[in-house]
């Protein structure tokens, strides 16, 4: 058989294959906001494509969905260029998977990476808003993680978005990252309503909150009980950067930005662990809904010590819970229609 690089036909097949199929559920997902796979089943497709490239890395090119972030957007909105690249995150399923995260981290900050800042991963989308002298001047969607949808005119109608920061020392420009999602109770009554319209439902919080946000009407969007909750900052200029992450958050309640009250810092592992398990049985406790807890290592000096990969940061890890079943049963409607 014919080989490439040393990688056999068989494996090269396969990935074409499962590229395919990924970039083309990224496309249902992120643009049009309808996925047609459940998520354990792209989840899936990721995993065999990322064993696949550990055993024959000549496979590992930067075009693989391995390597990415999100999709390349619509042309219905303006694209605009983040000030700095938005992220996604690497995910741990397992205490396992957790502990490999963190030995990483101390065998290359060859350091103590503690303490971890503990939080919750909020399932909606990730939002880049960014505000000059105080004022916002923009909002915009991840994207593929460098060119994201001009959202402004909608995120405006978000309330409890500040359109001018309060506070003292306000950064020149700050960019907050965060993200935007539908509280609970908004995302039932408005699957009710679709339905009762004879309109598919969304399958998922996420993809709701991504189809509220991206109406070309901001008046609908305004709507839809979407809210915001900060949880990172791009580009800070003109004030010093806080040195730590929870220290950041603290500086933007200040500043009148959504921060979560839910979150943690913890020392080690086992306390990372207790977090976890808590909000596993209280995970619908919140007025939104959770995909997992995102653990972040707390000194910012650190973070930028170890970086990012080509599409997650190596200083954060999300832990994800087992998907819900509410979810397959939308789909199912949504793809019966
Ligand atoms: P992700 O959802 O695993 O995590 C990254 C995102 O988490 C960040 O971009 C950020 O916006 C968000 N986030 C929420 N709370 C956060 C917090 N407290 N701190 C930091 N970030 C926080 O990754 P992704 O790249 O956005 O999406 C990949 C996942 O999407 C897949 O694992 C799959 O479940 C789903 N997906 C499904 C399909 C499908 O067809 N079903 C297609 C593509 C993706």
């Amino acid at each position: 058989a014919a080989e490439v690089e040393g990688t056999p036909a068989g494996a090269r097949e396969r990935h074409a294959e499962l590229a395919e199929l990924a970039d083309d559920a990224n496309w249902r997902y992120y643009v049009l906001d309808t996925p047609t796979v459940s998520d354990g089943e792209y989840d899936a497709w990721m995993r065999e494509l990322r064993e696949l490239e550990e055993a024959h890395p000549s496979l590992r090119t930067p075009d693989s969905p391995t390597q990415k972030v999100g999709a390349p957007i619509s042309s219905d909105f303006t694209p605009v260029q983040h000030l700095r690249r938005l992220e996604s995150l690497d995910n741990a399923f397992n205490d396992a998977d957790l502990a490999a995260w963190q030995a990483r981290a101390e065998r290359l900050l060859e350091a103590d990476p503690g303490p971890y800042l503990c939080e919750l991963k909020i399932d909606g989308l990730a939002i880049a808003l960014v505000y000059e002298k105080g004022r916002l001047v923009r909002g915009a969607t991840r994207g593929d993680g460098r060119i994201g949808d001009d959202v402004t005119a909608n995120v405006r109608t978000i309330a409890n978005i500040p359109h001018r920061l309060t506070g003292e020392d306000i950064p020149d420009v700050l960019e907050v990252r965060g993200e935007v999602f539908l509280l609970v109770e908004g995302f039932e009554t408005l699957n009710e309503q679709l339905v009762a319209a004879g309109k598919p439902p969304f399958a998922n919080p996420r993809n709701s909150a991504a189809g509220s946000l991206r109406q070309k009407d901001p008046r609908i969007t305004a709507q839809r009980a979407l809210r915001m909750i900060a949880h990172g900052v791009g580009t800070w200029e003109g004030t010093p950067l806080p040195r730590t992450q929870s220290a950041v958050y603290d500086r933007l309640r200040e500043f009148g930005l959504p921060v979560s009250e839910l979150y943690k810092v913890v020392g080690d592992l086992t306390e990372i662990d207790a977090f976890i398990e808590y909000y596993r049985q209280h995970r619908h406790d919140p007025e939104y809904e959770i995909d997992g807890v995102v653990v972040k290592i707390d000194k910012i000096a650190l973070q930028g010590q170890l970086g990012s990969t080509s599409r997650a940061p190596r200083w954060a890890i999300a832990f994800k819970y087992p998907p819900e079943e509410v979810n397959t049963k939308l789909l199912d409607i949504q793809v019966a229609v």
